[in-house]
Order: C-alpha cells, then sequence, then structure tokens
C-alpha cells in the first residue's frame, strides 16, 4: 500500500489563500498562530497520521475489532496509538482552556482532523464523536456534570459516544423507544442502541454515551426525547472510577468498511437500569443533541475530503508506476500518458481540493461565529447552518465517485483487495449514510436552512459570490474560469427562485439542490485559489510549479464539475411529478 502524505502545501495554501487564516487569528486574538505555532501544530500532527496511524489503516481492516470476554476488543496496534494520540494532547485541541484544552480555532482542528481521517478513518471516528460530545456537554450541561465528565474527555483519557439510533428509529428519531425513569438524583436508563460507533473498546479506563431516550411523562414525537450522559464506569465524587454500569455491547456488526471501527448493539438496563443523569432540561435532548450532530455533519463531511485524498494519492502512485501501452515509437508507458487516466485522477484531485477549500472556509466561519458579537453572529451562525448540511451531503457523495475513480485507475488491480484501493472506496460508503443520510441532509438544506428564511441566507450567499466574481481581477488565461462560475451561479440563482415557487416540489428536487450548491460553492472557491495562485505566481520566490498546477486544476474542475450545475437546475426545474407517478405495486 502506498505511504501517505499529508497534502501540506495545498492546506497551507488554503489556510492562507482561501481562508486569509492570518486575518482570522487577529479577528479571534491569536496572531501567535498565524506567525508559526500552527506551523508546528500540521507538522506534529502530519507525522503522527503518516509514521502511526497510516499504517494501522490495512491491519485495522484486515483485523477488525471483535468482542471477546472483556467487551470489544480493538485491532492490534489501536490501543498503543491512542496512548500516543492523547499523550500527545490532540483531543485538547479546540476545547476551552478551563477544562483542560488549548482554545485553538477549529480551523487548525479540521486541518489536522484532516490528517487523522486521511491516514486511518476507523481510528478517527473515535476522537470525532469525542470532540462532539465534549461540544454537546460544554453547551448544554451542568456544571456538576461538566467538571465529572468533561476533562478525562478533553485529556484523552476517556472517550465519548453518541446513543441516538435504534432498530425502529433511524433517520426518524420520533420513534424512539428507549427510556429512562427519575431515581434519585439520577435516573435509570433502559432500552437497545444499535450501529453505535467505538459504544465499547478497551483503549481507555471509561466511555461516556450521551444517550437519547424517554422520559415516563414524555410527549409522544421528537418533543419527548431527553439526552443522558451514562457512564461504561460510574464515576465517584473524587473523580477515581467506581462499579460497572449497567450498559453493555451485546453484538458488532459485520460491515462493508471500517472494519476497525466497532458498531456495536448496546444494551441499556438488562440488570435495573443504567445509571444516568441528565443533561439539559427534560425534553429537549434533541435539540442538546443537534449540537453533537452539528459537529460530527461537519465532522463527516471532511471524512469524505480525507478518504478522497487518500485515494487520490493511491492512485497516483499506482498510475506513475503502472507500465501499460506502447507508443508509435516502441517505447513503454506508465499509465499517466494516457489522457483518460489523466482525466480520472483530474477528476480526483480537482474534486479533492475544491472539497478542502469548503471545508476550511466552513469551519473558519465557525470560528468567527464563536468569536462574533451580536448582529454579525447571527449572520454567521446562518452561514454555518447552511454550510453543514452541504459539506456532509456532497462532500460524501462526491467522496464515492473520487474513491472509485481510485478503483478504477488501478484497473483489475483495483478490484483486487491487496492492491487497497478497494479498502478505500469500501470505508467511504458509510460516509453518505451514517451522521444523517444523502436525503435527510437536502431536507434540512431546503426546508430549515432555505424555505423557513424565505431562501434569505442562500440569496445573501449567492449574492456575496457575485460580488466576488464581479471585482475579480483575473489573467486572461483564467477568462472561461470566470465566465463559467458567472453561468453556474446564475443557474444557482434560478434554482433557488425556481424552489421559492414551488414549495411543494422541496423534497423532491433536494438533493438536486443540494449537489447543485456543492459543485458551485466549489467552482467559487478554485477560482479564488487560481486567482490567488495567479498573483502569487508573479513573486520571486514563488512555487511556480505548485501556482501553475492550481490554476490549470481549477480550470480542469470548472470544465469538467461545473456543468454538473446546469444538469442539476434541469432536473429541479422537471419537479418530482414522474418520479412520484408510478403506483407503489409497479416497483
Ligand atoms: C457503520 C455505522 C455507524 C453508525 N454509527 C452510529 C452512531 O455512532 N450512533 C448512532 O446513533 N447511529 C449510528 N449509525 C446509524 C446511522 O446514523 C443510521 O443508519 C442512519 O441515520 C440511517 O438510518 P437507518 O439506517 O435507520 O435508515 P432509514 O432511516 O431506514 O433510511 C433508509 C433510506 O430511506 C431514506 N429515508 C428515510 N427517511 C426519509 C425521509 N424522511 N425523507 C427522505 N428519505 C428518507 C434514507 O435517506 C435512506 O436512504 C451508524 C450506522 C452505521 C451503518
Amino acid at each position: 500500500m502506498s505511504e501517505y502524505r499529508f497534502p501540506r502545501q495545498d492546506a497551507q495554501f488554503v489556510l492562507d489563500q482561501i481562508v486569509n487564516f492570518s486575518a482570522l487569528c487577529a479577528e479571534i486574538g491569536q496572531d501567535d498562530l498565524a506567525t508559526g505555532l500552527s506551523d508546528a501544530i500540521l507538522d506534529e500532527a502530519a507525522r503522527l497520521g503518516e509514521q502511526v496511524l497510516a499504517p494501522l489503516n490495512k491491519i485495522g481492516d484486515q483485523q477488525g475489532a471483535v468482542l471477546g470476554e472483556r467487551g470489544v476488543e480493538e485491532a492490534i496496534g489501536f490501543a498503543g496509538a491512542f496512548k500516543q494520540f492523547a499523550e500527545s494532547g490532540w483531543p485538547s485541541l479546540v476545547a476551552p482552556e478551563a477544562v483542560g484544552g488549548q482554545a485553538l480555532p477549529k480551523v487548525i482542528s479540521t486541518a489536522v482532523n484532516e490528517v487523522w481521517q486521511s491516514s486511518n478513518m476507523a481510528f478517527a471516528l473515535c476522537p470525532l464523536l469525542t470532540q462532539g460530545a465534549i461540544e454537546a456537554l460544554l453547551t448544554h450541561a451542568s456544571d456538576a456534570l461538566k467538571a465529572t465528565y468533561v476533562t478525562p474527555l478533553v485529556s484523552g483519557e476517556w472517550t465519548a459516544t453518541m446513543n441516538l439510533t435504534e432498530p425502529d428509529a433511524g433517520s426518524d428519531l420520533a420513534a424512539i423507544k428507549s427510556r429512562a425513569v427519575p431515581d434519585g438524583d439520577h435516573y435509570r436508563v433502559t432500552g437497545q442502541k444499535i450501529f453505535i460507533t467505538w459504544g465499547d473498546h478497551q483503549m481507555t479506563d471509561n466511555i461516556i454515551h450521551l444517550v437519547l431516550a424517554r422520559l415516563p411523562d414524555a410527549p409522544a414525537g421528537v418533543k419527548g426525547i431527553s439526552l443522558f450522559v451514562v457512564p461504561k464506569f460510574l464515576v465517584n465524587a473524587d473523580g477515581s472510577l467506581g462499579e460497572r454500569n449497567d450498559v453493555k455491547a451485546v453484538s458488532l456488526e459485520h460491515k462493508l468498511g471500517i472494519h476497525a471501527s466497532p458498531t456495536c448493539v448496546m444494551s441499556f438496563g438488562d440488570n435495573g437500569g443504567a445509571l444516568g443523569y441528565l443533561v439539559g432540561e427534560p425534553h429537549t435532548g434533541l435539540a442538546c443533541m443537534f449540537t453533537m450532530m452539528n459537529d460530527a455533519r461537519q465532522g463527516v463531511g471532511l471524512q469524505g475530503l480525507a478518504i478522497a485524498e487518500r485515494a487520490y494519492q493511491h492512485a497516483r502512485t499506482y498510475a506513475h508506476e503502472r507500465i501499460q501501452g506502447t507508443l508509435r515509437d516502441g517505447s513503454r508507458v506508465n499509465l499517466m500518458k494516457h489522457p483518460d487516466v489523466r482525466r480520472m485522477l483530474m477528476l480526483m484531485k480537482s474534486g479533492t481540493e475544491a472539497m478542502r477549500a469548503l471545508m476550511y472556509l466552513a469551519s473558519a466561519t465557525g470560528d468567527q461565529l464563536h468569536h462574533a458579537q451580536d448582529a454579525g453572529a447571527s449572520i454567521l451562525q446562518s452561514r454555518v447552518d447552511l454550510y453543514t448540511p452541504i459539506v456532509k451531503g456532497w462532500m460524501t457523495e462526491l467522496a464515492q465517485e473520487i474513491t472509485s475513480l481510485g478503483v478504477q485507475v488501478h484497473g483489475g488491480m483495483g478490484f483486487i483487495e491487496e492492491t487497497g484501493a478497494a479498502q478505500f472506496f469500501r470505508d467511504a460508503r458509510i460516509l453518505p449514510i451514517y451522521e444523517g443520510t444523502t436525503g435527510i441532509q437536502a431536507l434540512d438544506l431546503v426546508g430549515r436552512k432555505t424555505l423557513s428564511n424565505g431562501g434569505e441566507d442562500l440569496t445573501l450567499l449567492l449574492g456575496e459570490i457575485e460580488l466576488e466574481l464581479a471585482n475579480i481581477a483575473l489573467p486572461d488565461t483564467l477568462a472561461s474560469v470566470l465566465s463559467q462560475c458567472q453561468s453556474a451561479l446564475n443557474d444557482g440563482k434560478e434554482a433557488l427562485s425556481w424552489l421559492l415557487d414551488n414549495p411543494k416540489q422541496a423534497s423532491a428536487v433536494g438533493v438536486s439542490l443540494m449537489m447543485l450548491l456543492g459543485y458551485l460553492l466549489g467552482g467559487w472557491l478554485m477560482l479564488r485559489a487560481a486567482n490567488k495562485a495567479a498573483e502569487l505566481s508573479e513573486r520571486p520566490d514563488a512555487d511556480t510549479a505548485f501556482m501553475m498546477t492550481k490554476q490549470h486544476t481549477a480550470k480542469f474542475y470548472c470544465e469538467h464539475y461545473l456543468p454538473r450545475v446546469a444538469m442539476h437546475l434541469a432536473i429541479i426545474k422537471a419537479g418530482g411529478d414522474s418520479l412520484m407517478a408510478i403506483d407503489e405495486t409497479q416497483f
């Protein structure tokens, strides 16, 4: 399997030129980061990812996690890697200093998380969920709960899980049946949760489950769900660990991919009820859980970028090495010489770079929001809200295409597990499913994020893009890129106005609108990247090859991906009549 290398130069370019990292640092009062500290952080993360986590990726795939006498046993090497990960302080990156965190901007942790997710996605799911749980507890839990549970999660002594799904409650969480009955200062939680990622393992002494359940007086539906902290081991008043709680993993799922990430069926309360502690107010659990889910949705979008990058690097290495085909002069050539292989590699490269630009921008917007005052905060909140389903939906769907192309570049060898390309393809397949499927992201985008505000938030974003396109001074070589972006922007505006005129069609056209916006935002940011690269290439110290490559990559993106915006507009305008036309019995 080819080695993984964090694409440091592109990440740095996105931070500097797309996100304007130094201005962000000044805005949030962390100038020291822009002057060297972030370099050291990214270098260290790359070292751990490349040297420790990436070599475990294939072992984890082959070995998987197993359920033994002690509970779930993770794949060989994972416990040691997690120890190193925790001891180096990585779980504490964004948490506030008051709970032992480093209070770094989210955009830096996004770049760092890209390293973990590319190196070993199955491993990185564990800290991804823990990070979301920390945020949910900090936002909604009582001081007493925070004091007990947050610091050990931030230090990496413990990890956390998200327990939503039940056999009858997947996309529709209103159907949750798990119960929590008051019992003194705590609750007794009973029920079964399925598909719980890293629901059990031996890497840390304790695991903190965030569980959705219903109180006895709960109203029906999503308004009757509450959130509870249920630790694997109870925690004594002095912070030491007490008895084993009444919760355990009763089986593990056999899956298509991410074999090293244990996906557990969790049983709560087989012996009288697991002790749980209410987070937030009764019946507000789903809203509290949304803090964790929004964090995780962006995190899963990032997984799409990261696995696409890994698949691209793998395919690129193979295309350089594999000799196939003969020129007229009789010389044999590698795959790189074939235009169609170039097409596939360029789709992989340009799609991944567009995703990186959108992902880092969305995270930086989150940082601005975190430090914003009054009026500015509500606009930034709407922007983050708008980005989230696009990041999760579009990026995880695009990752399917890119990891599939990774297999295709390998030809027959791509289908053979030994080569490693198949693992990325299999691992990527979960991404549009968990944390809300693509269909659910699209509903969120068209409903809560668009129609509920009369399209105002999206209009504002499209208006900002329009302004940037109108004022951009591009070299002639990039003129076609600009006109392609303008045309895609007009299509985006037309799609929005069609949706506003046809709100009843929202659920039928939602995925198309989400994909349209993903490709459009990707084009906008690739144009910005190309323009910055053109400017920078004039400097005497410029890495001209990188700057030229960026411009060509943006051009390719606009020629090969942006036409999909018009295609999605056409699908949207066709409406949903034909897809609902035939009788259910005819399927
Ligand atoms: C490997 C793995 C790890 C997971 N980790 C966790 C975890 O840690 N914690 C946790 O709580 N859950 C976890 N899940 C569960 C995951 O979030 C759910 O599988 C997912 O939300 C979909 O629910 P479902 O499987 O019940 O599918 P369903 O809800 O039955 O959906 C089936 C299909 O119908 C579509 N659909 C359903 N309802 C609608 C609708 N209203 N509108 C449009 N389309 C709709 C869906 O998009 C999908 O295509 C995990 C799942 C897997 C496979």
